[in-house]
């Protein structure tokens, strides 16, 4: 049998259980990032009036539904 001291195991415990949060964590993000870049797809934003609306990628020139102008499909940047 392993004989592991108490504070050894009281610290090996506190590792894995703060590992698997991270781990958690991780995964999370990376499924919030997925999903918002998948809802930003077809969200456009008007280069004339800056107001936002969604469009099919299929319209090469998707109008404004605020003021009519047309617009690209442009990838948005976060920041
Ligand atoms: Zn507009």
């Amino acid at each position: 049998m392993i004989s592991i001291p108490l504070p050894w195991l009281v610290f090996t415990a506190l590792i894995v259980f703060l590992a698997g949060i991270f781990f958690v964590w991780i995964c999370y993000e990376i499924a919030r990032k997925r999903q918002a870049a998948k809802d930003r797809k077809n969200l456009i934003r008007c280069h004339l009036c800056a107001r936002e609306f969604f469009a099919e990628k299929l319209d090469s020139l998707p109008q404004c539904p605020y003021c009519g102008s047309p617009n690209e499909h442009v990838a948005q940047r976060l920041f």
